[in-house]
């Protein structure tokens, strides 16, 4: 996935060593990279990507089931989340390629945008396939795959009766039970500076999945102005609008995960509106000049320890 991952725990006793634990982790995280990374080039998720043909393509049904997720949440918000952007996040340098970076043309951008578009891509559960009705289509599932491994690695935990853990994927985070201090496990929303550093809210993991997207981290600079990896599939160019970061809880780390983009992508007034629409809670961080606002919706103060 192009990152790094983290598990902790404070169960005092587990019937399992931290080797054996280690090797289902990664055994299992492996697994998803084979189904899912478009960092590894024959990865069943690539293997559709570089193929010509549109028509079906059989996946196996977990790739198929974490697509049809994300296609819905696709739907919920008009395209303002679209794992088809790939083109557009590789023309914006924000892709696996390892080749130097030029600023796109609007011509680049108008030919990747031709094959973009969540509706060109199908998928059917039962036997599972993948339907590209563009033979450029291609899917890249970095804003929802690190959310969804975050939870396979906490139902390994949970299955292995471990059950004070924090478990954390490219800032993507779930928790459950206590900290060794004997607390919630928590954790830090950052204040969405370009320099780091400073704490905004301090969240309580209470078995909640937690995602967080934001403007501030992963970032072009070209003469002088800042470009987010967050793409507006629909302009074709990285969003740019007021809104610093969003967090988002849901049970799911990967249905937060999505959302978090998601709301990225549509900017603070429509991410309000949409949150209570599908009752999601979390807090969007709106920036202006240098100060900062707090916009919390859904269920969130009972999160919050300050
Ligand atoms: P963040 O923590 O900021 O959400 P993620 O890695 O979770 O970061 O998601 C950002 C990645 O999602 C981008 O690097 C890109 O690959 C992909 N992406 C960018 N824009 C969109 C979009 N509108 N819909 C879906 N995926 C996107
Ligand atoms: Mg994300």
């Amino acid at each position: 996935m192009g990152t790094s991952y983290s598990v902790q725990w404070s169960d005092a006793s587990i019937s399992i060593s931290t080797s054996e634990l280690k090797d289902l982790i990664e055994l299992r995280l492996g697994r998803i990279n084979s189904l899912m990374s478009t960092y590894i080039p024959n990865s069943q998720l690539s293997d559709f990507n570089q193929s010509r043909e549109t028509g079906w393509h059989a996946v196996d049904s977990e790739l198929a089931q974490l697509v049809e997720l994300a296609l819905s949440i696709s739907i919920k918000t008009d395209g303002a989340f679209d794992i088809t952007v790939g083109p557009l996040v590789n023309l914006w340098g924000f892709g696996p390629s390892e080749t130097a970076f030029t600023f796109p043309t609007d011509t680049e951008i108008n030919i990747a945008k031709r094959s973009i578009g969540y509706q060109h891509l199908e998928v059917r559960i039962d036997p599972p396939a993948l339907n590209k009705k563009v033979a450029d289509l291609y899917v890249d599932l970095s804003a929802i795959a690190k959310g969804y491994a975050v939870d396979e690695v906490a139902q390994i935990l949970n299955e292995n009766n471990v059950l004070n853990y924090m478990v954390e994927i490219g800032g993507e985070i779930k928790g459950r039970g206590v900290a060794p201090h004997g607390n919630p496990w928590r954790i830090g929303i950052e204040t969405p500076h370009f320099e780091r550093g400073k704490i905004e809210k301090i969240v309580s993991l209470l078995d909640v999945g937690v995602a967080t997207s934001g403007d501030y981290r992963n970032f072009i600079e070209h003469e002088g102005k800042h470009y987010s990896h967050t793409i507006d599939p629909r302009s074709g160019y990285p969003v740019s609008h007021n809104l610093g970061s969003v967090t988002v809880l849901h049970q799911s780390t990967a249905i937060a995960d999505a959302w978090a983009t998601a709301f990225m992508v549509l900017g603070p007034k429509r991410s309000y509106q949409l949150s209570i629409d599908n009752n999601l809670s979390g807090v969007l961080i709106t920036r202006e000049d240098s100060a900062y606002t707090s916009t919390i919706f859904g269920k969130m103060q009972s999160y919050l320890t300050e």
